[in-house]
C-alpha cells in the first residue's frame, strides 16, 4: 500500500501535475510521441492505432455532419447512442441498463473517469484503491479530486494481485476501487477470483467500483469477466468505455459510462460542467459501430493477437524478456538482459540506439515502488504488421 503525500491539494501544482516552481510536465505519452516525431523513430510508445477503424462508422460520421447533426446534443447523449450503448452492454456483458437514466456519453473514457471521481469523492480522507502500475490519469485525477491514492502492486511476470495485499488495501476509508481490465500497462486480464474478491471487499466496506473497460474487446487469451455482471456488483459499479480503442478512433473522444441511476446522475452533474456535451456527429457513428455484428468484435481481437505475437517474437529475438499479455494493446518487456538499468533512461536512449520509441513502466508507479519496476518497458502492438516487424529488426540490431 502506498499513499501519495499531499495529493489532496486541489491545484495542478498541489496535485503534483506541475513542478514546485510551476513548470508544466507533459504526460509520458505526449513526451514520447514528440520524441518519436522528432527522431523519426517507430512509435511503439503511445497507444493509438496507425490504421483507420470500420468504414461504416467513418461514413456514418460524415453522413451525420452532412445531415446537420452539428449543434449541442442533449447533455446525457443522443437517445439513439444511449440505446446502442445499452444494447451493447446487454449483448456482450449480459447486464441491462436503462438508456434514459443509467447511461451517459462522455468525452472519451478520460472524461467519464474524471466526472465519476470528482462526483463521488467527498473528502480528503477518502481513498481510491488502484492496481499499480496504473494508467497515468488515475493518479492525476485522484489528486485533483482531492483524495488519496492507495495502490496494490501487480508483479512481473504475471501481474495478478496478491489477494491478501488487496484485502489490506481496502478499508472503510475506501470510497472507490478503480479497476482497469484488460489492464494498461501490463496487458493482464484479471482472474475471475480477483474480481469476485474486489466485489466482496467493496460490499464489506461499502465502496463504489469504477471499471475502466477501454480494452473490453481486446481480450486475446481466455475470457474477461465484466465486473458489473458479478453478483452484488451492478448496484455499486460505474463502467466506463471508449470508442477510441474499439473503433480505432482515439481522436474522436467518444466514451460512455453506465451504472445505477444515482451514480450516473452524480457523474452527470460534474460532466455538464466539464464539457457540457460532446461529439454530436460522432455519437450516431459510434452507435453504428456498437451495433456491428459479432464478427467485427472478434475480428479486432484476432488482428491484435497476431500483432501481439509478432511484437513478442521480435522482443524475444532482440534479447528482452517478455510477459505475454492476455489483453490490451500492450506488452511489457524486461530490458535488463539488453543492459537496461533504468527504464526511463533506456527509453530516452532507444530512439538513438534503435530508432524505436517505448514507454518506461516507471512512469506508471509511485516513486516508492520505482525500484520494483526499474527495467520494465511497455511496447504497443496496435501498429501495422510491417511496422512491428521493422521495430523488432531494429531492436535486434541495437548497438
Ligand atoms: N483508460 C485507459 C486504461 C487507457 O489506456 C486510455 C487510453 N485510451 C484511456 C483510459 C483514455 O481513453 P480516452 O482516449 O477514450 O479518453
Ligand atoms: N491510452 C494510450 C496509452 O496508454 C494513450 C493515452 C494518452 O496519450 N493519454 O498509450
Amino acid at each position: 500500500m502506498r499513499e501519495i503525500p499531499g495529493a489532496w491539494r486541489r491545484t495542478a501544482r498541489g496535485a503534483g501535475l506541475m513542478s514546485a516552481d510551476g513548470v508544466a510536465s507533459p504526460t509520458i505519452f505526449a513526451e514520447m510521441s514528440v520524441l518519436a516525431a522528432e527522431s523519426g523513430a517507430i512509435n511503439l510508445g503511445q497507444g493509438f492505432p496507425d490504421e483507420d477503424g470500420p468504414a461504416a462508422v467513418r461514413e456514418a460520421a460524415r453522413q451525420a455532419i452532412s445531415d446537420g447533426v452539428n449543434q449541442y446534443p442533449p447533455g446525457r447523449g443522443l437517445p439513439d447512442f444511449l440505446a446502442a450503448v445499452s444494447e451493447h452492454r446487454s449483448r456482450f456483458d449480459g447486464v441491462t441498463f436503462d438508456p434514459a437514466t443509467e447511461v451517459i456519453a462522455t468525452a472519451g473514457a478520460t472524461e467519464g473517469l474524471a466526472a465519476t471521481l470528482l462526483a463521488l469523492i467527498d473528502s480528503p480522507d477518502d481513498e481510491v484503491v488502484v492496481f499499480e502500475p496504473y494508467y497515468d490519469a488515475y493518479a492525476a485525477l485522484v489528486a485533483l479530486a482531492g483524495a488519496r491514492l492507495v495502490t496494490v502492486p501487480l508483479r512481473w511476470p504475471h501481474f495478478q494481485p496478491d489477494l491478501d495485499e488487496l484485502t489490506a488495501a481496502v478499508t472503510d476509508r475506501t470510497r472507490i476501487i478503480l479497476i482497469n481490465d484488460p489492464h494498461n500497462p501490463t496487458g493482464t486480464v484479471f482472474d475471475r477470483a480477483v474480481l469476485e474478491h474486489v466485489v466482496a471487499l467493496a460490499e464489506r466496506h461499502d465502496a463504489i467500483i469504477v471499471t475502466d473497460e477501454v480494452y473490453e474487446h481486446l481480450v486475446l487469451d481466455g475470457r474477461r469477466t465484466p465486473v458489473h455482471s458479478l453478483p452484488g456488483a451492478r448496484e455499486r459499479t460505474v463502467a466506463i468505455s471508449s470508442a477510441g480503442k474499439t473503433f480505432a478512433a482515439t481522436g474522436w473522444k467518444i466514451g460512455w459510462a453506465t451504472g445505477p441511476a444515482d451514480l450516473i446522475d452524480a457523474a452527470m452533474t460534474v460532466k455538464q460542467y466539464l464539457t457540457y456535451v460532446n461529439g454530436a456527429p460522432f455519437q450516431p457513428a459510434i452507435a453504428v459501430g456498437l451495433r456491428l455484428p459479432d464478427a467485427f468484435f472478434t475480428g479486432i481481437a484476432d488482428t491484435l493477437r497476431r500483432k501481439r505475437d509478432l511484437l513478442g517474437a521480435g522482443l524475444i529475438a532482440a534479447g528482452l524478456a517478455v510477459s505475454p499479455p492476455a489483453g490490451s494493446y500492450f506488452t511489457v518487456a524486461d530490458a535488463a538482459p539488453v543492459g537496461a538499468i533504468d527504464a526511463d533512461a533506456f527509453c530516452r536512449s532507444l530512439p538513438d540506439r534503435a530508432g524505436v520509441v517505448a514507454v518506461p513502466i516507471t512512469a506508471f508507479v509511485t516513486p516508492e515502488r520505482r525500484a520494483d519496476y526499474a527495467t520494465l518497458v511497455r511496447f504497443a502492438a496496435c501498429k501495422r504488421e510491417d511496422v512491428i516487424r521493422d521495430a523488432g529488426a531494429r531492436l535486434a540490431a541495437m548497438g
